[in-house]
């Protein structure tokens, strides 16, 4: 804070220059410095800006409104008061544009000087006051900006970082996250090891060369430490550390270092810091959560197939027995035997197909479906699936079409494959078409694929169950699905196999009209 306030005399007149001077000099808290005329004065208010001239408007060699002007262009902003004699009110309107704050019409008093003196520095002061709370503002302006566009960084760093399953990919762009928003030279990720209750380095990062030193290793192992215990980042030097909380809990923490600049980081970088770890805690338990319910997916997957698999030897020895009974290898069956023993042979069946579709669906979650395509007819596995399923049809007095060209290119199939797809679309034709109605198969070849599609006039699918239809063990609700037998594994089966062999399947249906599966297959290359 400057305590007196330095003015500028610049008039021709010496006894006027005197009686100023001594008027300031007098009243305190002023110094003054004198001009004779008015080059003088610019000279001086240029070499060491004063805070106030008082100027007069005649004077040699340079007239005080030169004097305003030549001030104005070199943009000195220095508060002036004019003074002026009778007749030149004219040159006073020109010269207030100059930025002149008031004027004094000789001869004045000192009080009136005061008067005039006061004015123009409190307008200063204030215009002063307005310009710097403007920079201030301006500033806090730009510095919500910046913190707005931090938060809207950090909010894309956690999006992207929560969606993230995988583990180690997570805490790869968590370190990158931490370069990113902090702008640190080394990023390292430390997690509790639930055995040994101690942090174990799971990923250590630098931008910068050099190897990290033990001592180093071992503050950044003492703040990790610190800080998942206390719950809080810590800091030392240039190195910072936030805990990865989980609830009260921790399970690790997340450091950034500046080891070769030595840059300390600031509380802004610590909140930042403690953002991102918030971040990277719940992405890393998601990613657990996820990783367990992935392996006891597994498990139950390699559970059902084991039990699937033990399933189909007592399952073709009730339904070899039960046919050989049938067929009279032990005698002739009475009519009630006879009835007996077919109803074992037909849930035997209905055993086998469950056992095999449990066996299907298994290896497909396992990725262990093995297909071994060649080039085959669609219409080879056609005929193939109608030998199964034609006594069906004909049970239900249904009306079966094709519509298939004898010069379709050979398509890229497993052969069984392509047939089990048929066979479960045909069969899902009739079970799900009332007594008398049509079925229809069409194929066509279009983009170097063969398009086959089963239709049926039967009860249609709901637009709600259309969406869960190619899930596992979907069944409509509706009167005419739950009478017929059936797993729910069929379409989910057939979607997947579909695809495996490079096709795509979708349906098309309206209840109470019918519906259409249509696949399709890659023609086999020439
Ligand atoms: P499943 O036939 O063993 O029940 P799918 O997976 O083959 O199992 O079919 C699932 C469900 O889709 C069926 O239960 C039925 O509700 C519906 N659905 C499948 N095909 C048809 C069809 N052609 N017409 C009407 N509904 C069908």
């Amino acid at each position: 804070m400057k305590l007196t306030t330095r003015i500028l005399v610049a008039d021709d007149s010496q006894p006027l220059r005197d009686f100023i001077v001594q008027a300031i000099t007098d009243r305190g808290g002023f110094t003054a410095t004198q001009a004779r005329d008015g080059a003088e004065a610019l000279e001086v208010a240029l070499a060491d800006p004063p805070d106030l001239i008082l100027i007069d408007l005649q004077m040699p060699r340079m007239t005080g409104f030169q004097v305003l002007q030549a001030l104005h262009e070199r943009k000195a902003d220095i508060p002036v008061i004019l003074m002026t004699s009778h007749g030149s009110e004219a040159i006073a309107v020109e010269v207030f544009r100059q930025g002149v704050k008031n004027y004094l019409m000789k001869p004045f008093t000192a009080d009136e000087m005061f008067a005039a003196i006061d004015g123009a520095l409190a307008e200063v002061r204030l215009r002063r006051e307005r310009d710097e709370l403007t920079r201030h503002l301006t500033a806090a302006n730009e510095e919500l900006n910046r913190r707005v566009k931090e938060v809207d960084t950090l909010y894309q760093v956690g999006k992207s970082v929560t969606s993230m399953l995988s583990k180690d990919e997570l805490m790869e762009r968590i370190l990158d996250a931490a370069f990113y928003v902090i702008g640190a030279e080394e990023a390292a990720l430390m997690l509790l090891d639930p055995e040994t209750g101690q942090l174990r380095m799971e990923r250590h990062r630098q931008r910068v060369a050099g190897e990290l030193h033990q001592s180093a290793r071992r503050t950044a192992e003492e703040l990790a430490a610190a800080a998942a215990q206390k719950g809080d980042a810590t800091a030392s030097g240039a190195m910072l550390y936030a805990p990865l909380k989980l609830g009260n809990r921790a399970i690790g923490a997340l450091g950034v270092s500046n080891r070769v600049t030595a840059k300390p980081f600031s509380r802004h970088d610590r909140r930042l810091l403690l953002a991102l770890a918030d971040y990277a805690a719940i992405a890393l338990e998601n990613a657990r959560l996820y990783e367990d319910v992935r392996q006891a997916d597994l498990a139950k997957s390699e559970f059902v197939s084991l039990v699937a698999h033990e399933l189909r030897t007592p399952m073709t020895s009730i339904r070899g027995y039960a046919d050989m009974l049938v067929k009279g290898a032990v005698g002739t069956l009475t009519d009630q035997q006879q009835e007996f023993v077919r109803t074992i042979c037909v849930n035997a069946e209905r055993m086998r197909v469950l056992v095999s579709d449990l066996l299907d669906i298994s290896r497909i979650e396992t990725g262990q479906l093995r297909l071994e395509p060649k080039a085959v007819q669609l219409t080879d596995a056609l005929d193939r699936a109608l030998e199964s399923t034609k006594a069906q049809i004909q049970a239900r007095s249904q009306h079966f079409t094709t519509d298939v060209p004898a010069d379709l290119p050979l398509v890229c199939a497993d052969p069984d494959r392509l047939e089990q797809v048929l066979t479960n679309l045909i069969s899902n034709a009739y079970k799900y078409t009332p007594e008398g109605g049509r079925i229809h198969i069409r194929a066509w070849l279009r983009d170097g694929h063969v398009h086959c599609a089963v239709s049926d006039t039967g009860i249609g699918i709901a637009k709600k169950d259309q969406l869960r239809l190619f899930t596992k063990f979907f069944r409509s609700d509706e009167e005419a699905v739950r009478r017929e037998s059936g797993t729910g594994l069929g379409l989910c089966i057939v979607k997947n196999l579909v695809e495996l062999q490079g096709g795509e399947i979708r349906v098309e249906s309206q209840p109470g009209a019918g519906t259409t599966f249509t696949f399709t297959i890659p023609i086999a290359a020439a």
